[in-house]
């Protein structure tokens, strides 16, 4: 993790696939902003709203440093296997905040397989697909048991969909755990593109 040494190389790596091209002001779409060091903040110059980094993010309103953020995602995206024991004995917390930590970030995978086809992970006998498609769905359904057997050994019901979401995302981006990064940390900031900004990009006058 030679990538995230500090808090400051985490937060300008977030800041940077929030505002791919600079800093936006999520409620007028301005993008002058000066940095509130204490409160780590950043205020627009124009209207004067305040926007965390860390907003509508699943890092929202955390109190964890960053860095224990960037650690668990490059884990999950790099393929290892995880569990809140050991993310509680490595960055030195107690049980319960590594557990919700995890549950943060599997959320942010949960939300993003969400998009695609949910409907994949069930074994509906009602399915109307095509006899191939069911096929390939079940074979998926066994892959992912598969995983959740070999990483978690066992799981209850409810959290099922969870892991079945951690293994999807896992095999989406398995190929490019940078990537799998910006997806966990933009996943649920939906204001990164806002309509002001699109206006601008197409050259044409912000919205107010
Ligand atoms: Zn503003």
């Amino acid at each position: 993790m030679k990538r995230f040494p500090d808090e400051q190389a985490c937060r300008d790596y977030i800041f940077n696939v929030r505002w791919p091209r600079g800093f936006i002001c999520t409620k007028c779409g301005e993008s002058k902003c000066s940095f509130i060091k204490t409160r780590n903040l950043y205020e627009c110059c124009y209207c004067r709203t305040q926007i965390s980094l860390t907003a509508n993010t699943v890092m929202h309103r955390t109190k964890l440093p960053l860095r224990y953020w960037m650690l668990t995602f490059y884990w999950l995206a790099s393929g290892e296997r995880i569990s809140a024991r050991k993310v509680a004995k490595t960055l030195r917390l107690n049980y319960r905040t590594a557990l919700r930590l995890l549950h943060r970030v599997r959320d942010a995978m949960y939300l993003d397989s969400f998009a695609t086809s949910f409907q994949f992970w069930t074994k509906d006998q009602t399915d109307k697909s095509p006899a191939i498609v069911k096929e390939l769905k079940l074979l998926l359904l066994s892959r992912a048991d598969k995983f959740i057997r070999e990483h978690y050994k066992s799981s209850s019901e409810q959290c099922r969909y969870r892991y079945y979401s951690e293994y999807r995302f896992r095999d989406n981006y398995g190929h490019s755990p940078a990537e799998a990064i910006e997806k966990l940390i933009i996943r649920g900031a939906k204001t990164i593109y806002t309509w002001n900004e699109y206006g601008r990009l197409k050259g044409g006058p912000a919205i107010a």
